[in-house]
């Protein structure tokens, strides 16, 4: 369920209308709604209501500062990727102690930024990691709090890019040998064991992918308590998937009531843990529109182009996961022909389009609207072909505030240097 709804043949972001916010700031925008990413935070507070869980967000989803701000005020946390999104997370008001860690290539900085923070939990990815991480914090004279990233070899049935949990992909570490790193860490001076934790995939459109992890990894986590290992939490990652098309996610209580039945018979064993999870599409992807302006049409030999202000730039998703995203007009524009049109962009690559062979009745100059456009849009934004990154606001009701300005041109080559004459 989100916020952005025709009234009269005209698309509102909340109470306001589309085309008024892409007159005020231009196109190509990203148009945020307050009121969906709350809903959605609201879901997941719901699916742990009376159970301790925590729902740490995944910030590489999206990391505009203001989106992080209003999610930090929500209480709840975060699941960083890098010493960018830590610095991220903290400039936007974030309780480090709700900070989770993951990434396969943490440097020596940035677990000593995480650690002078002290942040919740680092997920380890691989026995290196586990040491360097001992090293680095007994340089500083601290007990860095684990948790270990359990590939458990399942597969999460979505696009090979975003699937993280089989053997073959580089996240993690093997559930066959996760014992014997427990043991190792155990016996750390400078680490302490706090967590297991698994995250296989994003875009899950069932929950039996999770069920299969959890299946598979309380063995694990018995034959740890065997061992004299206990866990403060079981992370059980992000992944939830949304509605781009016909898809039908399941929602985050129907994930969290099956992984907690799932769980019921290891809790009456060991006692009862924490439960965490890492959303991030989930939770914004639904928040956003991205909305671009049709400059051309044209008809090479019957096949129909919209050739649209919006690039590979500044969203990639289709370009690089071959993703379908919906294409709604701004304005619905009865006249116009219905049309087949690939929808493409200015970048100069083939592989520059938004979306292929969509039925769009347009002529140019209207106003185009992607729904799904909150997660892994923005964030993945670039100056490729130097297009300067776009505009992004936040609708709360009637009110629109800019959450990113409009690059400018001298933004392009801010950090560049002339050479001496
Ligand atoms: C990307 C990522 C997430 C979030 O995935 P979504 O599909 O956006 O929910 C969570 N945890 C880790 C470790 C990730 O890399």
């Amino acid at each position: 369920m989100d916020f952005f709804r025709y009234q009269n043949g005209e698309l509102y972001a909340e109470n306001v209308a589309v085309s008024k916010i892409a007159a005020d700031y231009g196109t190509p925008l990203y148009i945020y709604s307050k009121a969906t990413l709350l809903r959605h935070v609201e879901a997941f507070k719901q699916a742990f209501a009376g159970r301790n869980g925590l729902i740490c967000y995944a910030v590489k989803a999206n990391s505009n500062l203001a989106i992080l701000q209003l999610l930090s005020k929500q209480n709840i946390g975060f699941d960083i990727v890098s010493g960018g999104e830590l610095a991220r997370v903290m400039a936007a008001g974030a309780d480090p102690s709700k900070v989770i860690f993951s990434g396969v290539a943490k440097t020596e900085e940035e677990i000593t930024m995480a650690l002078e923070a002290g942040i919740l939990c680092f997920n380890v990815e691989s026995a290196m990691e586990l040491d360097r991480i001992n090293t680095v914090a007994g340089r500083l004279g601290k007990v860095a709090p684990i948790s270990f990233r359990i590939n458990p070899n399942v597969d999460a049935h979505t696009h090979p890019y975003i699937s993280t949990g089989l053997k073959e992909n580089k996240f993690g570490i093997p559930v066959e040998t996760a014992f014997d790193e427990y043991l190792r860490a155990e016996k750390m001076e400078h680490v302490k064991i706090v967590g297991l934790d698994f995250h296989i995939g994003s875009q899950l459109t069932e929950i039996s992918p999770y069920i299969d992890a959890i299946r598979a990894l309380k063995k694990l986590i018995r034959q740890l308590y065997a061992a004299g290992i206990k866990l403060h939490h079981l992370d059980i990652g992000g992944g939830l998937g949304v509605t781009y098309s016909q898809e039908a996610p399941p929602l985050p209580n129907e994930l969290i009531n099956a992984a907690y039945e799932e769980l019921a018979d290891l809790f009456e064993d060991v006692g009862e843990l924490q439960i965490v999870v890492e959303p991030g599409r989930s939770i914004v992807a639904n928040a956003g529109i991205f909305v671009y302006k049709v400059e051309f049409t044209k008809d090479n030999l019957g096949k129909n182009f919209a050739i649209v202000d919006a690039g590979m730039n500044d969203n990639i998703r289709p370009s690089l996961y071959s993703a379908f995203m919906n294409i709604i007009t701004v304005i619905e524009n009865p006249e116009s022909e219905l049309k087949l049109y690939d929808v493409v962009g200015p970048v100069c690559e083939t592989g520059d389009f938004q979306g292929k062979n969509r039925q769009l009745r347009i002529q140019q100059g209207d106003l185009l609207a992607m729904r799904g456009s909150g997660a892994y849009c923005a964030s993945m934004g670039s100056q490729y072909n130097s297009r300067p990154k776009c505009v992004e606001v936040l609708v709360d009701d009637e009110q629109v505030h800019v959450i990113r300005e409009r690059e400018t041109y001298a933004d392009l080559w801010a950090k560049e240097k002339l050479l001496a004459e």
